[in-house]
Parts: C-alpha cells; structure tokens; sequence
C-alpha cells in the first residue's frame, strides 16, 4: 500500500442517478453508508463503501474520522456573478433598473487590480463557507476581473468554470466593451487558463439584450475556434428582458438569439429560463444545453416561479443545475437556494394541481415540481455535474473522481434544527430515509451553519467548528 494514501471515516451520502427517473422510489437514486469509508489518493477517490468492507483491503491506511455528520459531494452553484459578492441585499427593484442602479456602479470597481483580487478573495471565501466546491461565474466586461478569479480559484485548487463577461449594450459608458476588443481578450484569457490546472473556460455573452449582433459573431467564432469550452449566459429571466430581446434580434423566442449564432448545445448554460415556452425547453433538452434555476434571485428580484416540472418532463428532459445567482440572489448558500427551490415548486404544484379548468391541470408535472430532498441534493451535486457535463471528474464518490466533499452538521444552525435530530431512533442516521429526512431539515431549517468543513481535492479548506479562515495565510 502506497504512503499517499489516506482515508476518512463517517457517514456518507452520495447518488448514483436522477431521482426525477425514479418516482415512489427514489431512494435508488441514492447511496447512503452509516459507516463509510472514502479512500483517498493525490486528492482523487481511490475507493468508496462501507468501512467494514474497505477497512480489510485499505487496513494500514491513516483514517480520519469524522463522527456525527453527514459527509456529501461539494455543492455546485451553476450562476454567480463574482463581482456582485458585496451588492447583496440591494432594495427594491426588478432586474433592468437593479442592473443600472446597484450593479454596473459596483462591477466598474473591479477594474482596479487590488479591487479584484480583495473581491475574489471575500467571494471564495463565501463559497466555501457554503460549502461550494465548483462555480460557474461571470466576472466583468474588464479582463483584470477574470484574471483575478482563476488566481484566487487557483489558489484553492477549486475545479471552476468562467470567463470574460461580453456586453456592448444596454449598459452605460464605462461597463461594456467592444466585440473587437472582446473577441482580443477573450481568446488570450481562453487559451491562458482554459484546463489550466482545475479551470475551464466560458465565452461569457453576458444576456443576448446585452450583445450587438457583432458581439454575437465573436462569440460563435470564439466557440468554433475552440469547440471544448463553454458558453455561459442569461435567458428569459423577466418578461421585459425577453419581450425586448425577441425585438431587437429579430428572433421568435429568447432561445433563438443564441441559436442563430450557434451557441446552444452541450456545455451551454442559460441562467434562469424562467419565462421560456414549452417549445423553447423542448430546442434545449434535444441540443443537450442547460439551465440553471436561481430560485433566490428569481423571488428576490420579483423575477417569477421556474417551471421545475416542465424542465423534467421525462419526454423532454433539460440538463439543470441550480444557481445562487449572487448577487441578484441574497445568499451565496445553496442550502438557501434548495430552500426557496422547494417553495417555488410548491407554488407551481399549486398552480397546476389547482386550475379552476380541469382541463389546465397537470398532476404529472405537478408532481415533479415537489422537490423531494433527494431531488434537491442530487440537483446540487451529481445533477449540476451532469448540467456541465463534469460528471466524469465530479458530482459523486465514484473510484477516479476529485474529492470535493462537505461535511453537514445536522445539529447546527437556528435552534430549530435539534428537533429534526428528536425524529431520529437512534442518535445517529441509520437508514437512507433517516438521512434523507436529516437532509431536508438541513435544507429547510438549516443555513451555512449547517456546513462544518469543505473539502478541496482531499484537502480541508474550511472548518466552522475550528474558526479557521479559509485557505489560512493567503492573505
Ligand atoms: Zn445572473
């Protein structure tokens, strides 16, 4: 046995496929161990099941033990603005005069190099915190910006995904740029820090009413130059946004604005889609694209109710992560975002279950709008792996994967949370059920407290209990 080996001890909970597949029985979504064992090897999972079992091949290996928690892959956070870290909670408007007044004053700042890197720093930090292990963000229209992000997440060794922010329009003076120089930068930042250690890259056209037709073009040549990068974007969060897209590009739907330039397809993500038509989820879910719901941002900003059911329509499947879209959502935790998710649904499941015409009901979508904790967790985890199609390195405990991993305190948080503990038999999680019960308290009651440590490549980055500051001594 190789001295690089090391492993961890506790309770495990991961999953092995889509719970939305598995309707009345979704626990076989879902891999539960009450005393598990996580080998681990140069920051990979060498292998992954009961300690009883692995404890006889991996004997001398040095264990730590982690008792009374629940051990789960990283969270991912499919939407997040890195320059929006210090604007949360910014009163009262809808998304159009939000951008104006709070936003573009505040992403101009980060044009100053010492700025950036402050901001990048204070946003990793968030994100670890919450037990964020992958992002995929947006940075500024300014390349200073980006550079700041992949160094901070460098420095953590957090597998991202970002790029170069693309507006020509729509914003003042000041917080756009050119095509021309956005094609420039765009491929010098691409080439520099693309699979660059654990980074990917993302042609960022920032939301299609944001770009010129030009800015457009650049992106679809930027793409057809390097075919393995993604595109990250906004669609249809607000009817206004999307009425006035439709007109300016001349197009039938929001959707079609990124179609005509060739950018939908695997390794697209549209932020929100809350106001798409059922034809526009049915374009996204045969080009293999994405969405990232943001239910946070979407009741913060008044934006709308995400049509979850309608996303996982088992005919017409869309990829989907979820987004805590900081800082149009006020919370950088995704136990937050699983929290207003599930009232969303429950809203939508209302609306659906409760159509004065029968005719209008939808008991089948209904129903898949109730987001089960099994669905939430596997949404943050192997689901928004998938979403960016990152499931062979992330997302779960298979044999091969990064070990990103979050350690959730179940007693932790309001004082509230000591009652979802009095529903257990015993002290601890013996059963999936038990745990998936655990989990939902979590998501409901829970908040950032919940989550004790945050794993990086087999690494602690983060420990609440300790008070340890995030990748101590990088300041
Ligand atoms: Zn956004």
């Amino acid at each position: 046995m190789g001295n690089s080996l090391s492993a961890i001890r506790g309770i495990f909970f991961d999953f092995i496929d889509d719970p939305w597949k598995h309707v009345g029985e979704e626990e076989k979504s879902a891999r539960f161990y009450a005393d598990g064992l996580l080998v681990l090897e140069e920051g990979k999972v060498k292998a992954f099941g009961s300690f009883a079992e692995l404890s006889l091949q991996f004997g001398d290996v040095p264990v730590t033990h982690i008792p009374d928690r629940i051990i789960m892959p990283g969270f991912i956070d499919g939407h997040i603005h890195l320059p929006q870290t210090r604007i949360l909670g910014s009163f009262g408007q809808q998304l159009l005069p939000w951008l104006l007044k709070w936003v573009f004053p505040e992403e101009k700042k980060y044009s100053d190099p010492e700025y950036a890197k402050e901001g990048s720093r204070q946003f990793f930090e968030n994100l670890l915190q919450s037990g964020t292990t992958t992002c995929q963000a947006f940075t500024t229209h300014d390349p200073v910006s980006t550079e700041a992000f992949f160094e901070e997440a460098t420095k953590r060794n957090m597998r991202v995904v970002s790029g170069l922010t693309g507006i020509d329009r729509f914003a003042p003076e000041g917080s756009m740029d050119t095509a021309e120089n956005f094609y420039r930068d765009s491929k010098r930042l691409l080439e520099k820090w693309h699979k660059n250690g654990r980074n990917l890259y993302a042609i960022t056209p920032r939301f299609a009413l944001g770009c010129t037709p030009e800015m457009m073009k650049v992106c679809e040549r930027l793409k057809n130059e390097h075919p393995d990068v993604y595109i990250n974007t906004h669609i249809s969060e607000t009817p206004t946004e999307t009425r006035e897209c439709i007109e300016y590009h001349h197009t039938a739907d929001y959707l079609a604005a990124y179609e005509k330039y060739n950018l939908v397809g695997p390794r697209f993500t549209g932020g929100h889609g809350v106001w798409l038509s059922d034809e526009e989820f049915r374009r996204l879910a045969s080009s293999g694209a994405a969405i990232s719901f943001c239910p946070v941002s979407n009741l913060f900003l008044g934006s709308g109710l995400f049509r979850l059911g309608k996303a996982k329509d088992p005919q017409h499947t869309v990829k989907l992560s979820f987004g805590s879209d900081v800082g149009g959502g006020n919370r950088f935790s995704m136990i937050n975002v699983l929290d207003e998710a599930y009232k969303t649904g429950m809203c939508n499941t209302t609306i659906l279950e409760g159509r004065v015409d029968p005719r209008s009901q939808d008991l089948s979508e209904a129903e898949r709008n109730k987001l089960s904790p099994y669905r939430a967790f596997w949404s943050v985890t192997l689901g928004g792996a998938e979403s960016l199609y990152l499931q062979d390195k992330i997302g779960n405990f298979d044999a091969g994967k990064e070990a990103d991993f979050v350690v959730l305190d179940w007693k932790a948080g309001p004082r509230a949370m000591t009652w979802s503990q009095s529903r257990l038999v015993e002290d601890q999680p013996a059963t999936v059920e038990d745990a998936a019960n655990l989990l939902f308290s979590i998501m409901m009651v829970g908040d950032d407290r919940s989550v004790d440590q945050t794993w990086i490549m087999g690494n602690k980055l983060y420990s609440r209990t300790s008070g340890e500051p995030a990748l101590a001594g990088t300041r």
